[in-house]
Formats: structure tokens, C-alpha cells, sequence
């Protein structure tokens, strides 16, 4: 039986000799943990076909599935930060930009761009969440008010997809300026009786929420999104009160009255274009 017994102990195949299937075939769900091809994900909008799970996606994406056939022209594509408080954290924020603009392919944490939407004409301005944490600096408080201006100018309807952590640390003062600048030229496009759609998504939190996310003449989620102010660890003992059982999700908020409604995200292109429809 000697063709039977490993001659030698141990398996020797050399690492690049091993036959694997290559990276970006299969995606696994993070919460149901199941596996699907890569292609069918993307077919389903990048949610997991069995629990529904959305997946977090950036602009490069929302663009894709809502401009038709992909064809949209970026607006202010080439606004990058400053450093106006000279900031230092563990690294210099110019140096952290810089990192994260060669890491991520994009100028900061918001991309803006107008097209056709099922031949509709409308403005998009969707978050990047990898951009420092979707943090709102002065380049994405400029670039929605510029979004806004040209809606204003050319009197089409206002998509904002807002996908954040909040204010940006490295530029303080600064950064919470832009709350008030966005509102104010929301209340111009209000005023002009152009609509705005806010589309938050997975997660809303901080001074975006307490802006122009919460600004629209419709306030929409995708399911299951974290949508918040403080994390619930603030509020907790802030109140010194245990948090209600699915305290800060998209249904919760719904239910309390501060959404209109949820859209999967196979349904958003044509759901915002039956919206806007009736709207104008
Ligand atoms: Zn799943």
C-alpha cells in the first residue's frame, strides 16, 4: 500500500502555485453572511438578494444607477480643502487629504453633477462616505450651495444623497459655517419653487442631519440606514435613560415622523422620477 502513504510530511505547493478563484467574483453580505456573484450584486443594485441588505456605495454608484446611461457632467469636479486652521492631528490635514485623494480617486467628500434622470433634468449631489468619513468641510458645503446655485439658475429639481459622520474635525469653525450656508440656499430653491429630495443613507449623522439632510420638500432613506444627531452613547447618558429597541434606524425615524417615506434602492430611479413628476 505503499502508493497509499504521503511519502513526504506536510503539503509543499508554493503559495502562487495554489489555484484560487480570483478576488471580485463572489461579495458576501456582511449581515446575512451569504454569497452571491459579484455580477447579480451588481445587477441588484448592490443589495444581497437574500436579506435585502444594502450595501454602502458611493457617488461613482448612485451615478451610475440614476443618470441615464451613466451620462451626467461633474460640477466643480476639481474643489479641494484648504487648511485654514493649520491643523494637526496624528497627521498634518493637508497631508490627510492628500493621502485620502490618492487613496480613494476622489477631491473630498461629495461629488455634484447634473443630467438626465428617465429624461427628467436634475441635480445630484451624493456623499462619499470613504472620503475621511463623509465628514462636511467647506469644499462640501461649497460644492452643494454651487449644486443649488445651478438649479436655481437653470430651474430643475434638487437630489441631495447625503451619506456622513458629520461635521469636519480639521476644519472646526469652519465646517459648521456650511450648515448654515446650504440652508440658505436650500431656502432659495424653496423660495423658487424648485423641489428638493434628501436621500439619507446608511449612515446620516451629525451636522448633515441637523442641515440640509433634513431639509427636503422630501426627506427619504434607504431601509435599515442609521439616521442620527449624537451617537446613542451620548444620548444614553445624556438622558441617563436606556434607548428605545432600533433607536436611530430608518424605520424607527419613519415611524416618528421625521421621514416621508423608504425606498429600496432597486426602486430610488424610479421612484424619484414618479415623485418628481407629480411635483412639477
Ligand atoms: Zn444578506
Amino acid at each position: 500500500m505503499s502508493w497509499f502513504i504521503r511519502k513526504e510530511k506536510g503539503i509543499n505547493t508554493p503559495t502562487e502555485m495554489k489555484r484560487e478563484a480570483p478576488d471580485g467574483l463572489w461579495y458576501q453580505c456582511p449581515q446575512c453572511k451569504k454569497i452571491t456573484p459579484t455580477r447579480e450584486h451588481k445587477l441588484n443594485a448592490y443589495t444581497c438578494p437574500h436579506c435585502n441588505y444594502h450595501d454602502k456605495v458611493g457617488s461613482e454608484i448612485y451615478f451610475e444607477l440614476l443618470f441615464d446611461d451613466n451620462k451626467f457632467t461633474e460640477l466643480d469636479a476639481n474643489l479641494t480643502s484648504g487648511d485654514p486652521l493649520k491643523f494637526v492631528d496624528t497627521k498634518a490635514y493637508p497631508d490627510r487629504v492628500k493621502a485620502t485623494i490618492q487613496k480613494t480617486g476622489l477631491k473630498d467628500a461629495v461629488r455634484t453633477g447634473y443630467g438626465k434622470m428617465n429624461d427628467l433634468d436634475i441635480v445630484i449631489a451624493c456623499m462619499d462616505f470613504s472620503f475621511i468619513g463623509g465628514s462636511m468641510g467647506s469644499v462640501v458645503g461649497e460644492k452643494i450651495a454651487r449644486a443649488i446655485n445651478y438649479a436655481l439658475k437653470k430651474k430643475i429639481p434638487f437630489l441631495m444623497i447625503s451619506k456622513s459622520g458629520g461635521a469636519r474635525m480639521m476644519e472646526a469653525g469652519f465646517s459648521l459655517m456650511q450648515m448654515a450656508k446650504t440652508s440658505a440656499r436650500l431656502a432659495l430653491l424653496s423660495e423658487a419653487k424648485l423641489p428638493y429630495i434628501s436621500l439619507l443613507t446608511d449612515p446620516t449623522t451629525g451636522g448633515v442631519t441637523a442641515s440640509y439632510a433634513m431639509l427636503g420638500d422630501f426627506n427619504i432613506s434607504e431601509p435599515e440606514a442609521l439616521i442620527g444627531f449624537a451617537g446613542p452613547r451620548v444620548i444614553r447618558e445624556t438622558i441617563g435613560k436606556d434607548l428605545p429597541k432600533g433607536f436611530q434606524s430608518a424605520e424607527f425615524v419613519l415611524e416618528h415622523g421625521f421621514l416621508d417615506f423608504i425606498v429600496d434602492r432597486k426602486d430610488l430611479k424610479d421612484k424619484l422620477t414618479s415623485l418628481l413628476t407629480m411635483l412639477s
